[in-house]
């Protein structure tokens, strides 16, 4: 099966069987379908969905986005992780709203070039909202065109890159993109899963390589394994009189960055001495809790919580240093690093 009949037996599957009423089908403009394509890049479509409601409902348009504080987007992106994301997002609005008067452009290489927006996103949102020519090449795209074709090697790989992306655009048809598109997506993700694919019921069984030569369980290829590195360090819950907890914003780049966090600080520092130089503290109590990993895509995170009681004189002039105290009781829109609200989720049950 090559070329239109590929592309024919995955539409006439999809009008069946693939999905037509997810929110951003619904009033298909192209900011809507950036922003599903963002979240459903680490995310899957059940969790993404309440999520986006929610982020329409705030941010309604490009400019909504553009002129909210970073805290608040990141705050409504709370959840979904990879904050990277939410930072792009704000960063490309902000772009849009400056270069091309609000309105998201309709034209691939300004797509391409704005934040956070690689080839295959940009093809998905003008495929889906302007019904342009575009290949995708998602996650779940790679899978159905690695077995379909019987690629070997690690899909992350340059070489099996363009090997996929020659597949993607030769049978990428010439009308009813928006549905390939989708198609392409769902038949990725609710028949040829990663695991359990469910090949009896699928539109191009017939040519199928993986299936024809018994290979489906070991494409794609699964990427070399690495022993992922430990990291570790101390994060300091500052306790007030008033139980406010002690949080600082971390700089906008690297991880959780923009968001806010306890202070970290290295196995090695004497807590007394750092919390003295630091903010002129003096610390009464110490209690050290368990240790919890957080792991990242890259490295393991070992946070050793310590929770300190301290005086707190100079609370205004801090708050204006990127430091606030946080009133857990009542607390405020703001993004919060993952292991922060556990942490303080921990800390409300006690
Ligand atoms: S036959 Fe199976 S492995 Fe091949 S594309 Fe369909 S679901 Fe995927």
């Amino acid at each position: 099966m090559k070329g239109d009949s590929f592309a024919r037996a995955i539409l006439d599957w999809y009008r069946l069987h693939g999905r037509h009423d997810l929110p951003w089908q619904v009033e298909r403009s192209a900011y809507r379908v950036w922003i599903a394509e963002i979240m459903l890049q680490q995310t899957q479509v059940v969790t993404v969905i309440p999520y986006f409601k929610k982020f329409i409902h705030h941010f309604p348009d490009v400019n909504a986005l553009a002129n909210a504080a970073q805290d608040e987007v990141l705050h409504h992106w709370s959840g979904l992780g990879y904050y990277a994301r939410a930072r792009n997002l704000h960063a490309a609005a902000k772009q849009i709203a400056g270069q091309y008067a609000g309105i998201f452009p309709d034209d691939f290489q300004q797509v391409l070039a704005l934040p956070g927006i690689g080839r295959s996103t940009a093809g998905a949102i003008l495929a889906q909202a302007c019904g342009q020519r575009h290949a995708i090449l998602d996650g779940n795209v790679k899978r159905v065109l690695a077995r379909y074709h019987g690629v070997d090697g690690w899909t992350g790989k340059v070489d099996v890159q363009h090997q996929l992306w020659a597949y993607a655009e030769q049978h990428t048809p010439e009308h009813d993109l928006a549905d390939y598109t989708q198609a392409m997506m769902d038949l990725g993700a609710t028949l040829c899963k990663r695991s359990k694919p469910v090949c009896e019921v699928c539109p191009v069984q017939r040519g199928c390589v993986a299936f024809e030569q018994n290979r489906v369980a070991e494409l794609p290829t699964s990427r070399p394994r690495k022993e992922m590195p430990v990291k570790s360090a101390r994060m300091l819950i500052l306790l007030d009189e008033h139980n406010q907890v002690l949080l600082e914003k971390r700089p906008p780049s690297g991880i959780w960055g923009g968001l806010w966090s306890f202070p970290e600080v290295s196995l090695d520092e004497d807590l007394h001495a750092f919390c003295e130089q630091q903010w002129q503290f003096k610390v009464s109590d110490i209690r050290v809790g368990d240790i919890f990993r957080h792991t990242f895509s890259h490295y393991h995170f070992d946070i050793i919580p310590c929770q300190l009681r301290v005086k707190n004189p100079e609370q205004s002039v801090m708050e204006a240093d990127g430091i606030v105290w946080y009133n857990t009781s009542h607390p405020d829109q703001r993004g919060l690093a993952a292991p922060v609200k556990t942490l303080l989720n921990r800390l409300s049950e006690e």
